[in-house]
């Protein structure tokens, strides 16, 4: 028997329904913060993400699936989503829209060979946002307040907002050289992985996930104090303009993240729920003001954040989120075989008006009809045999309310949507219109 590939799982169906009601909670979030949904390719070719994610990060140097395809092109699956929307971004010109900044958000899988455990896995979703066009904190305000809003869409409450900056390239270099001062006499005390670092890129000795916690590291120098005017200045606006909406944030001084193209801003949300354990970031993000221009694109700036989204569905569990209703409108039971095509007919109208609607196939009795009609979780159950065909009537009943009519078997649809539209006054209790007595 096959099974499948080490650090992937499959979405069974009672768990789709829990994703599609996360991911429309994601378009209706982005939608009012004015982002629009960009689908890329999920592989790209391998250079991209070396020249973007960075050659010396754990991403690419051990993390990533390559392949070389029948045309001889090296290819990568996708480990992250910004480098495919900044290709994706420079060459369709999006930056020559009629609008200066571009508002890109995407959902999809990406791919990384890490060891899987809960909340890790080597295919995972991710749904991540970009904005291009500005170097004003405003806009990093902006992301950071459009990543907040989607978790208290799905009413997490307890999250914190981690926040740092690397500052500008020329707060980098500074930095970069005082860290290298440190660090020279005692790097040998560092793993292999950080011994290369200190050669190639220092900063990300910072992110080591095995020398982090070293006293070493702990003292070593911070990034943020080495920002420059500018630097700086973009910092306290963001602080200042999260003041302004109420977002609450810590800074933390040793984040600096794992990815090589961030400058300035730089962030995480953690979510402190116990489905999670210690994967509780749930999204990660920053900005890269040269990414662009590094790519081959004009000198734009840009700014996001990516959501692990299996993280977001753990973290789901603690606040209990049942995903979209699991209901039918119409369960419609159909007696005899004389009575299919009409049953055909009705069943098809609504279904086009948009009804959720099912049918039995297996010629079950009406006791089993209606068996099913309750486990389909159908409001109404309509029922059509021979008396109905001879009057041209049907038998329609409201499982909310209890009210059981015969209608005209035309007026099926209008009589469904019309009760809809106009929710009945029935008492929940007692089934009667506008009752007094039970204190509903
Ligand atoms: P990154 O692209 O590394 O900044 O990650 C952004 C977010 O994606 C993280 O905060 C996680 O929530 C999620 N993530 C990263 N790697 C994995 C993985 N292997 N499995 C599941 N989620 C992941």
């Amino acid at each position: 028997m096959y099974q499948k590939i080490k650090g992937t799982y499959d979405l069974l169906p009672k768990d789709t329904k829990k994703w599609q009601a996360l991911e429309k909670t994601i378009h209706n979030v982005s939608k009012i913060y004015n982002y629009e949904e960009i689908r890329t390719p999920i592989f790209e070719n391998t250079e991209l993400f070396h020249r973007s994610v960075g050659l010396e990060t754990d991403i690419v140097s051990k993390e990533t699936y390559d392949f070389v395809d029948r045309g001889n092109r090296k290819i990568t699956l996708r480990p992250e989503g910004t480098a495919s929307v900044v290709r994706s971004y420079i060459e369709n010109k999006l930056y020559a829209d009629r609008l200066p900044i571009s508002k890109l958000y995407y959902m999809g899988p990406m791919f990384r060979y890490e060891r899987p455990q809960k909340g890790r896995y080597r295919q995972f979703a991710q749904f991540g946002a970009e904005a291009f066009g500005s170097e004003s904190p405003l806009l990093d305000a902006e992301i950071i307040s459009y990543a907040v809003s989607v978790i208290k869409a799905f009413k997490i409450k307890d999250i914190e907002v981690q926040l740092n900056s690397i500052g500008d390239q020329e707060s980098k270099t500074m930095y970069k050289a005082a860290l290298v001062t440190y660090l020279e006499k005692d790097i040998k005390t560092l793993c292999s992985d950080c011994q290369n670092r200190f050669e190639t890129n220092p900063l990300r000795i910072l992110d080591c996930k095995i020398d982090k916690d070293t006293e070493l590291l702990k003292n070593a120098p911070k990034p943020v104090d080495y920002l420059n005017k500018k630097s700086k200045n973009h910092f306290d606006k963001l602080c200042a303009y999260l003041d302004a909406m109420k977002i609450k944030y810590a800074i933390n001084k040793n984040l600096v993240r794992g990815l090589d193209y961030y400058t300035h801003t730089v962030f995480e949300v953690n979510a402190n729920l116990e489905t999670l354990g210690a994967q509780n970031t749930i999204c990660g993000g920053g900005r890269y003001n040269h990414l662009v221009s590094s790519l081959g694109g004009p000198n734009i700036p840009g700014v996001g954040f990516a959501f692990g989204l299996e993280r977001l569905m753990l973290a789901l569990e603690s606040v209990n989120f049942k995903g979209a209703p699991d209901y039918l409108h119409l369960f419609l039971i159909v007696l005899g075989e004389e009575q299919k095509e009409d049953g055909v007919k009705l069943l098809n109208r609504c279904r086009l008006g948009g009804l959720f609607s099912d049918i039995d196939f297996l010629d079950k009795s009406l006791k089993a009809q209606f068996k099913l009609a309750d486990n389909s979780n159908a409001r109404f159950i309509a029922i059509y045999g021979e008396n109905e065909k001879a009057n041209h009537k049907i038998n329609v009943k409201d499982k909310d309310t209890g009210k059981e009519i015969t209608i005209e078997r035309d007026q099926l649809y209008n009589h469904i949507i019309t009760e809809l539209m106009n929710p009945s006054q029935a008492c929940q209790t007692c089934k009667e219109e506008n009752c007094d007595n039970c204190g509903e």
